[in-house]
């Protein structure tokens, strides 16, 4: 696998790379959810190139930035062994040089749940998506599940600023207690990570009582009960799978959508709900 960190010999590897290509964005700390978007993109294309970037800007003043998780070497290797050709590390300043004052703003979607507890990720997300886009120029994009908003934010800029890429979204992959794999599930200490489960429960629950027909503040309620006292939730709701607008009763495609603090730790998970 190749390695490159400066865009003019990131877009000299990717444009040379066996047609079709897919490409996989991640910010490091990789684990078993991010391998499986490389093995989807492995099975389906011709060349697999990855990133690795802790994006800053899609990160709050009081976020977790500067403790974010990084460890290059093992992620090279773990997306080797998945099968991808090559990788781009950057570094901020290549990414985002000292006069840097170029954003893609998101509409309305942005603005919703995530963005609502984080104001400007999404702007973060989308920038440094069309910059990764602009510089690989791949044909297929992997994205996870697991961010759901992220997945149509942008998909929404991909339709509207006209690039050229299909979009292949992975199911989430999670851990044998139905915990979604998360780089953030490292801060978890050994209580938390025992309670954080409850956060896909909540989501089961909500699902389970929409199934039986009770109204939508009902079946939130019953959600609500399933996740741990200790956590303390964000929100938790049943939205249009294509706006995340909030839905009155369930009118698939949905996803139903959670956000939890365990701690210090704020984790989010969804469930997709189709036909
Ligand atoms: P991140 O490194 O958190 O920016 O994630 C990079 C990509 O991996 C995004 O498209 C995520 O949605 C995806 N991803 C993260 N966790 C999972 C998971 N548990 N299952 C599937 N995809 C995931």
């Amino acid at each position: 696998m190749e390695t490159v960190d400066t865009v003019t010999r990131a877009r000299a590897l990717f444009d040379a790379a066996p047609r079709p290509l897919g490409f996989v964005p991640t910010m490091g700390a990789l684990h078993d959810g991010h391998l499986e978007l490389v093995r989807r993109a492995r099975l389906r294309c011709a060349s697999v190139g990855a990133s690795i970037f802790v994006n800053p800007l899609q990160f709050g003043p009081n976020e977790d930035f500067a403790r974010y998780p990084r460890d290059e070497e093992r992620d090279r290797v773990k997306l080797s062994q998945a099968g991808a050709d090559m990788v781009f590390v950057p570094s901020g300043t290549t990414m985002y040089p000292v006069d840097f004052s170029t954003f893609v703003e998101v509409g309305p979607m942005g603005h919703l749940f995530e963005g609502a507890h984080r104001p400007d990720h999404f702007r973060g997300v989308t920038t440094v998506i069309a910059k990764l886009l602009n510089i690989a120029r791949p044909d297929v994009l992997f994205l996870g599940q697991k961010d759901a908003q992220q997945a149509a934010v942008v998909r929404k800029m991909i339709a509207e600023l006209n690039y050229p890429v299909e979009i292949e979204i992975v199911p989430t992959v999670r851990e044998r207690d139905g915990l979604a794999m998360s780089s953030r599930n490292r801060y978890l200490d050994a209580t938390q990570r025992a309670q954080a489960p409850t956060l896909y429960r909540a989501l089961e629950a909500t699902r389970d009582a929409l199934d039986r027909g009770v109204s939508k503040s009902q079946a939130i309620a019953e959600g609500t009960a399933a996740l741990s006292a200790s956590a303390k939730l964000d929100y938790l709701d049943l939205v249009d799978a294509d706006s995340f607008a909030p839905l009155e009763r369930l009118r698939p495609p949905a996803f139903i959508v959670a956000a939890a603090r365990f701690g210090g730790t704020r984790l989010i998970d969804n469930l997709w709900i189709t036909e």
